[in-house]
């Protein structure tokens, strides 16, 4: 059977990734605030059609607390919140135990850190992750996504085999992996998985694609052609245009924690869902507007270039420091470096995956209007997930039959016209995102990713 999934959320604690305060009374705010926020996500989960969602930060206490507390187990490994008597357990979505670390190590003069995702089978699994990371002098009471240093890569990878040689079924995801944040990603020298991780880069099964980059884009580099890709939203809020913004379609035995780490091994993989990177925070080289380190830009000044028009030395037109480098840019960069440098007609695509973006944007889009969360919008969205059933079966329908059943609603012309030209990937996002900033999202035409620069001063 096939099951949408996005195994990388945040918990609703306090935007989901910092610290939280450690004063009783703030405490118990920010538990009931997490409570009403996560019942939000819960339906927003089940709206979008997801049936395994990521539980976000559960080594963090009082999430892990919040799950035990109010969660039941109903398949192996996973687990339902049920907000009233008459949701029925085949309608739950279905949390997965999922957190996110930043690891810091040294690589050459570099010190470099990337996000990782790490998927649990039990709550046994995440307190020995807990133990290991209070070992290492991390605060699991307080940080939501915690902080690990390590001195050299072997010790990154003695982590995590010390990890997964204790529970073989906890699986290691670098997250978002050419962002600035992500192993390849940013101003450094990591152009292997093995700088970074050393030797558990053979362990590695599975990376996460992240916003800014899809299968093609990810095909220009050679060490990810045996490696399975997977797309997941990276949530810190429950609004619809955030949680299950990307997600995996997979085709799982059953619906339990091993039948989807299986899907997952074993590349069952039927599609994943993904923004056109050029949406992305990072797809292009650049410096946006308003910047205010190295040295400021204007509210106006901004500049971005495709990998082919880079300046002289990555350096700034306007500002004269050095430019965030763009994800595409990197994946040339990283493709060389790994000794095939691959042209994007020959990056190799090894899995399905279908450009898209959040339903409620595409509707605001077709209103003309920029907030996503006035009445019209919600109202118009409504009715289409209602005749769809969810988000996920609009997105997998074919075109035709999309427009076929679309006809049939009434609903603004215009809003249909935005969702057909969505589904045939005749869309883009302009400008595309750069150093931080998002793309606008343009119905109608298609950005090329090369050959494309601009400079505003
Ligand atoms: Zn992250
Ligand atoms: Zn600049």
């Amino acid at each position: 059977m096939f099951i949408a999934v996005d195994l990388h959320a945040h918990s609703m604690f306090a935007g989901g990734a910092g610290g939280i305060s450690s004063s009783p009374e703030k405490l118990e705010q920010s538990y009931r605030r997490a409570h009403k926020r996560f019942r939000e996500a819960n339906i927003t989960s089940w709206k979008k059609g997801i049936q395994v969602m990521g539980s976000g930060d559960i080594q963090f206490k009082p999430w892990l607390n919040f799950f035990e507390k109010y969660l039941v187990e109903e398949k192996e490994g996973l687990y339902s919140y049920h907000d009233s008597e008459e949701a029925r357990v085949e309608e739950a979505v279905h949390y997965i135990l999922q957190t996110e670390i930043i690891v810091t190590t040294r690589y050459k003069q570099w010190r470099k850190a990337s996000h990782v995702v790490v998927l649990f089978p039990d709550y046994d699994s995440v307190r020995m992750f807990q133990s290991m990371l209070e070992k290492l002098g991390s605060k699991t009471e307080r940080m939501a996504r915690p902080f690990v240093t390590l001195a050299t890569p072997n010790e990154v990878s003695d982590f995590f085999y010390g990890l997964v040689d204790s529970e073989p079924r906890i699986e290691v995801i670098p997250a978002h992996i050419l962002t600035p944040e992500g192993v390849y990603g940013g101003n450094n020298g990591v152009n292997m998985l093995e700088d970074f991780f050393g030797l558990f880069h053979e362990r590695i099964r599975v990376v996460e694609t992240g916003l800014s980059a899809d299968p093609e884009v990810l095909g220009l580099i050679p060490e990810l052609d045996n490696k399975v890709l997977l797309s997941n939203s990276d949530a810190h809020s429950s609004a619809l245009n955030r949680l299950a913004r990307e997600f995996t379609v997979l085709e799982v035995r059953e619906i339990t924690y091993d039948g989807v780490i299986d899907a997952l091994r074993e590349r069952r993989i039927d599609y994943t869902l993904e923004f056109p990177p050029t949406e992305g925070r990072f797809f292009f080289t650049g410096h946006r507007a308003g910047r205010k380190k190295p040295r400021p830009h204007g509210k106006n000044e901004y500049c971005y270039f495709s990998p082919d028009t880079l300046p002289e030395g990555n350096i700034c037109p306007i500002c004269g420091g050095e430019l965030t480098k763009g994800v595409l840019h990197r994946a040339f960069e990283i493709g060389e470096a790994q000794g095939n440098k691959r042209f994007l007609k020959e990056a190799k695509i090894s899995q399905r995956y279908i450009h898209g973006v959040p339903l409620i944007e595409a509707v605001a889009l077709g209103l003309g209007l920029k907030s996503i969360s006035s009445k019209k919008v919600r109202l118009v969205y409504d009715r289409i997930v209602g005749f769809f059933g969810n988000e996920v079966s609009l997105w997998k329908e074919d075109p035709e039959k999309t427009e076929e059943f679309l006809s049939e609603l009434s609903i603004p012309e215009n809003v249909k016209h935005v969702i057909y030209e969505i589904k045939r990937d005749n869309f883009t996002f302009e400008p595309p995102g750069f150093d931080g900033q998002y793309g606008r999202l343009v119905v109608g035409r298609k950005t090329p990713y090369l050959g494309l620069r601009e400079i505003k001063r």
